[in-house]
């Protein structure tokens, strides 16, 4: 299915990945309209950290260890699709501190996945330039506004199906669009939307902002905690499987300000607030980005904890699918149709 210059795209869901998405839509010369009736930022995009860490993640994240090089595509895409809207980007690093034992252990999965990685002193803490960050707000925001430069409209209001080239709304109304682009995050099966969305698993994460603490410089992560510096800087963040709630729990944040604070001791007197989000999983931890067996709808979700990461190469193969170019070297990995028993079913 291959749209002209000027088809319709309706986005469901204005985070990081609907926002990249309608972002290159529309650079790409469709006619673009987003629906969402959350707040700007009342997301799992809003609430994160905005590290693009193919490094860390591969080092500490077990199911990304295995796809270094299309997490390191992804964070390469980041230069010139910043730039097309003009968002400042931070390639500081990480610097990784904790005991001895532990280091050593960091650094040698490092040296096992090939990622460059040095000492800042002799048996001290280590340091990669592989990482970068962007601020998720301002990030949003931006994204928003360059993408009504070119004609996008931000709608309030949710998506609840699309058959036959029409979108009905939650409100009952009913819009004829040439495509649906599913960027829904955590939010799973909903009547006539799309049927893959049942293979998402919700991962609830609390995060910490701290009032003062690191506003600049690498990323410190340290043995189950990172502090992103920024306005606010973001100590991180709790990982709670199969919860779908966004109910705050100081219990769980409790051992992330303590082991942020033995890195970076004044946070241990800083006011902290607690926000939460839900990411959205697969079972092989990579989002699903194609063609839904659902006619004229393209899922762009899952995105577990790396949707800032992935953002641009999602928004690029969502693109290359609706324009019918060829969406690229990470397509088949990708594949919402991957999980799909044989027959397709
Ligand atoms: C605590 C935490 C820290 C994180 N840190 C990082 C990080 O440092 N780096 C990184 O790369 N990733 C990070 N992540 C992961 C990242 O936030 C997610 O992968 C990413 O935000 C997913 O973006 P999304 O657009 O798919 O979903 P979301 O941001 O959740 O957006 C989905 C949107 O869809 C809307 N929606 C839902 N249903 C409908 C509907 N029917 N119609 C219309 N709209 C609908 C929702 O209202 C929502 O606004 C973190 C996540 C958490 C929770």
């Amino acid at each position: 299915m291959g749209l002209g210059s000027g088809a319709r795209v309706a986005v469901a869901g204005a985070g990081a990945i609907g926002s990249a998405v309608a972002l290159t839509l529309a650079q790409s010369g469709l006619q673009v309209t987003v629906f969402d009736a959350a707040a700007p930022g009342d997301n799992a995009s809003g609430v994160a950290a905005g590290m693009l860490a193919p490094a860390s993640e591969a080092v500490f994240d077990p199911p990304s260890a295995d796809h270094i090089e299309l997490l390191r595509a992804a964070r390469d895409l980041w230069p010139a699709f910043a730039a097309g809207f003009g968002l400042p980007l931070h390639r500081d690093g990480v610097l990784i501190n904790g005991d001895s034992a532990w280091l050593q252990e960091v650094e040698a999965r490092f040296i096992a996945l090939r990622l460059p990685v040095r000492r800042m002193t002799p048996g001290g803490p280590l340091f990669s330039d592989e990482d970068w960050r962007i601020d998720p707000r301002p990030a949003l925001a931006m994204m928003r506004e360059a993408s009504e430069r070119l004609g996008v409209l931000y709608v309030p209001a949710a998506v609840a199906g699309f058959e036959a080239g029409v979108l009905r709304l939650a409100d009952g109304d009913k819009q004829p669009f040439d495509a649906l682009v599913l960027a829904t995050g955590a939010a799973r099966a909903r009547s006539g939307l799309a049927p893959e969305l049942a293979l998402l698993s919700p991962i609830k994460g609390q995060i910490l902002r701290a009032a003062t603490g690191p506003r600049d410089g690498p990323v410190i992560r340290g043995q189950g905690v990172y502090i992103c510096p920024g306005p606010r800087p973001a100590i991180g963040a709790t990982m709670e499987d199969g919860r779908n709630d966004r109910d705050i729990d100081p219990s769980k944040t409790a051992p992330l300000k303590a082991a942020a604070a033995r890195l970076w001791p004044r946070l241990a007197d800083t006011p902290m607030s607690i926000e939460v989000g839900v990411r959205a999983a697969t079972a092989d931890g990579l989002p699903l980005v194609g063609w839904s067996v659902a006619e004229g709808m393209l899922l762009a979700v899952g995105a577990r904890r790396n949707g800032w990461l992935l953002a641009p190469l999602v928004a690029r193969l969502a693109t290359a699918y609706l324009t019918d170019a060829n969406p690229g070297p990470y397509a088949a990995l990708l594949d919402a149709r991957r999980f799909a028993g044989p027959g397709g079913g």
